[in-house]
């Protein structure tokens, strides 16, 4: 008997703003009027993204958004609209650090509009909470300048992490510790993509000079036994993205992927779409997938959501269901 996924309380910690547009959306738009400028025959045809280039190909036929928040708001708010109709009830998305001006006073005034405007969107049915998303590959001095910046936002109140991403071959962590250092001694919360294109050593690179308390993908942390005690023992939560993983070529079959095995060895997990609209997935399609692939029950999801809503960076819950799923 198939467990029905679609009312479950969901949380989801790990999807990029600029990871969430495809056509059906940009067509809703138009119809009412916005017009994003992205070509729609261009983005249609990024699709099917199944390895490490088309996915930059697929973020290239929409470029033209880069910079422009504004724009963005209005797929933020299609976005909302989509999780609300999931019950998702917690979420983080991440915003490319681009986004903003790396002026610390414009970009307060950036964030904070698109901030207000996100929490009118979750209409108290879901709270939505921002970081910055930067990456790997933009060295030290940038790094800096990003890091400045976003201390600004987070004293602001209008973030409540950062996220370390982008291109992990060739680009460790160790070399942006000061950075981290910086981070850390100001509180900010760190997550930090990991062994989703290396092996476990990219998870001991960033726990040595990262501080993260949350690790994005993890896809190959179980080849190594004693990163999983060490993540156990840290309290690591790891936010797992099996169809993400699966598009992006980061495993060849979707039975490769180890959230069941994660689960099963006591670890703190939970399930994330990444990017929905390169992916062409959901909340509730990884759920099913789950369910139907995983063998997961309705109490093993409510749990990857309940534990995500627990590893989440913004300390205070402000909607009620997000609440009760902290408790389930
Ligand atoms: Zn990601």
């Amino acid at each position: 008997m198939p467990i029905d996924v679609a009312d479950i309380p969901k949380a989801e910690l790990h999807c990029h703003l600029d990871g969430i547009l495809d056509p059906a959306m940009l067509r809703e738009l138009r119809e009412e009027g916005i017009d994003l400028s992205v070509d729609e025959g261009a983005l249609e045809a990024a699709y099917p993204v199944r390895d490490f280039e088309s996915f930059f190909a697929w973020g290239a036929s929409h470029a033209s958004l880069d910079g422009r928040l504004d724009l963005y708001q209005h797929i933020a708010r299609h976005h909302i609209q989509r999780l609300r109709a999931q019950t998702v009830v917690y979420a983080e998305l991440f915003v490319a650090s681009g986004e903003l001006s790396l002026d610390p006073s414009l970009a307060v005034d950036q964030l904070a509009a698109f901030r207000e405007a996100v929490t009118t969107y979750g209409a108290g049915e879901i709270q939505v909470e921002l970081l910055i998303a930067w990456g790997r590959n933009r060295g030290l001095d940038r790094a800096q300048q990003i890091c400045t910046r976003n201390l600004r936002l987070f004293d602001a109140g209008l973030i409540c992490g950062v996220s370390l991403a982008g291109p992990e071959v060739g680009f460790p962590v160790a070399p942006l510790a000061p950075v981290f250092d910086r981070y850390h001694a100001a509180g900010v919360p760190i997550q930090i993509h990991a062994v989703e294109w290396c092996g476990p050593e990219s998870a001991w690179d960033a726990l040595a000079h990262g501080h993260p308390s949350r690790l994005g993908h993890g896809t190959h942390v179980l080849d190594d036994p004693r990163l999983v005690e060490t993540l156990l023992a840290r309290r690591i939560h790891v936010e797992m993205c099996p169809t993400s993983n699966l598009c992006t070529g980061s495993i060849a079959r979707i039975e490769d992927h180890p959230i069941r095995r994660a689960l099963d060895a006591g670890m703190d997990v939970s399930v994330a779409t990444d990017d929905p609209g390169a992916f062409r997935c959901s909340m509730t399609s990884e759920h099913a997938l789950l369910a139907e692939r995983f063998g997961f029950t309705r109490d093993e999801l409510l749990r990857l959501g309940a534990n995500a809503v627990r590893a989440r960076f913004q300390p205070t819950l402000r909607v009620a269901p997000a609440e009760a799923l902290a408790l389930a």
